[in-house]
């Protein structure tokens, strides 16, 4: 990974994604409090709630990548993104400033969710996907490109919880409003930012203007008048009949796995009907296709690093209120502040990190991305593993120091350092530019399916009374609880581990 100097434009997403995820995570810090304390809902509907919107909102950006790359190109779709963001963020204001009149204020909180599901379907795929396309093919910096970008991201998440709690959740539900709206004017600003100053940065490594056109027209001249006849269309033909039919095939297997959830059912159905569809298209050479199956392959075992790393929001914010002793000389620390954790040591580490794998290449010893991405895994493993040893033998009662948490945080940031952003940076090395922004949206993909897949696996946290077992395993503490996780991500990474040479040599040449 190189450390050389970055093009400008990569600044302006990075302040761009700061404002944005800045919103994003400023609302969903409030979010759960504001459905339980102000709108006075039970925590089951308000958990039930809250899971749907973090699922759904990694799932529409298969739409809006679909979008960007096929009619609006990354500028008009980042634009549209935020605005619809910005619209969903001041419906969340109005809804939190009804209060007393709770059926309004419940279907303006419904309005401003969809709202913000659709904008950030359209937003996030592609502002991930311009970060790639500031660079030309092959160019070193790209990892390090990815992670400054994964800083930006997190400088925004840091931030946002601390600003919009302390506003928004005082105690009085009618000051809700108030983390809601700072959520909203920092969405404005991430517009007006984006709008004066994407002419002047957004520009390629050529010198022309990035995201104008759809990157599906790109490079890729319109058919002739010849391929567009018949065997084309019965060959388009033939590809919907098969989507339409696994379409049709998934939804009812998967409705019935999951007692009719719509949303799982969307979630699982489409993460199977989308790749595919890529596949079917009939444009694709044998390495593009090569390439494309690496970036399936391993955001197949992504889903476990989410699953297991997304138990932050839950489990271990349980854990971090019921079972870890907070107080520092005499102040007990917020249990939910632990959460900025997490952010905290993603922008630190994103500082250090491209120097770490600068190092290694020249000498010759920068793991591929594959390996990273199983290194990350492995990270994900020794972070619960560590806090097994805390919690090993705890008497019932008896709360843990705050280091054991602090530790599984260090661990698991440098595990998602090293996946996360190179995951990013390698769907766009390997991916044609004509789907760059729907395999982005693919790749989000695992994120939605993991948040599904963290909320069941959360629900095996240990309660009095209640037997809780998994394939048999049974879960009576929190050992075994955090065994689980440890033993999910180590299978995960091992296999992996395995498995990187293999997906080298399908990358074709791709580092
Ligand atoms: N913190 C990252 C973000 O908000 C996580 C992305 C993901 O893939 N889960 O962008």
């Amino acid at each position: 990974m190189s450390t050389e100097k970055h093009p400008k434009g990569l600044y302006l997403i990075f302040a761009t994604s700061t404002a944005e995820r800045f919103s994003y995570y400023g609302m969903r810090a409030i979010f759960i409090l504001f459905l339980t304390q102000a709108l006075l809902m039970d925590k089951e509907t308000a958990a039930s709630i809250y899971g749907s919107y973090t699922g759904l909102v990694y799932l529409t950006p298969l739409i809006g990548g679909y979008i960007a790359d096929k009619y609006w190109g990354i500028r008009r779709s980042v634009f549209w993104g935020a605005v619809m963001m910005s619209v969903g963020q001041f419906l969340m204001f109005f809804s939190a400033s009804c209060l007393d009149a709770q059926s309004l204020s419940r279907m303006l909180m419904y309005g401003g969710l969809t709202f913000l599901i659709l904008g950030n379907g359209l937003f996030k795929p592609t502002v991930s996907s311009v970060v790639g396309q500031l660079y030309k093919p092959g160019d070193q910096r790209l990892d390090s490109a990815y992670t400054i970008f994964y800083m930006g991201v997190n400088v925004g998440s840091f931030l946002a919880p601390l600003v919009c709690g302390y506003f928004g959740e005082t105690g009085n539900p009618h000051d809700f409003k108030w983390g809601f709206l700072i959520a909203a004017i920092v969405t404005i600003l991430t517009v007006v930012l984006f709008e004066t100053q994407k002419n002047k940065y957004l520009i390629g490594p050529d010198g022309e203007p990035l995201g104008v056109i759809p990157d599906a027209k790109k490079g890729h001249p319109a058919p002739t008048a010849k391929q567009a006849s018949a065997p084309r269309n019965k060959h388009q033909a033939r590809n919907y009949g098969i989507l339409g039919a696994l379409t049709l095939a998934l939804a009812i297997l998967f409705y019935q796995c999951f007692d009719g959830d719509w949303i799982s059912v969307g979630i699982f159905t489409a993460c199977i009907v989308f790749p595919v569809s890529i596949l079917l298209d009939g444009s694709l050479t044998k390495i593009e296709r090569d390439r494309i199956f690496v970036i399936y392959i391993i955001a197949f075992f992504v889903i476990f690093f989410w699953a297991a790393y997304e138990q932050a929001g839950a489990s271990l914010t349980l854990f971090a209120s019921e079972q870890t002793d907070r107080s520092i000389f005499g102040w007990e620390m917020p249990a939910s502040w632990i959460q900025s954790f997490n952010p905290f040591f993603v922008v630190i580490l994103a500082a250090v990190m491209p120097g770490v794998w600068g190092f290694l290449h020249k000498r010759g010893m920068e793991p591929s991305s594959p390996t990273k991405q199983a290194i990350g895994l492995l990270l994900l493993s020794i972070g619960y593993l560590v806090i097994c040893i805390g919690v090993k033998d705890l008497q019932p009662g008896v709360k843990v120091g705050l280091v054991w948490l602090t530790a599984l945080y260090f661990i698991h940031t440098m595990g998602e350092i090293a996946l996360s952003p190179i995951g990013l940076s390698m769907v766009n090395k390997l991916t044609p530019i004509r789907f760059a922004s729907l395999m982005m949206g693919i790749w989000y993909l695992s994120t939605a399916t993991a948040n599904k897949f963290a909320g069941i696996l959360g629900g095996l946290y240990p309660e009095e009374g209640k037997t809780k077992a998994l394939f048999g395993y049974s879960i009576e503490t929190m050992y075994d609880f955090f065994m689980v996780f440890v033993i999910m991500s180590a299978a995960a990474s091992l296999i992996l581990f395995l498995l990187t040479k293999k997906l080298q040599k399908m990358m074709h040449g791709v580092e």
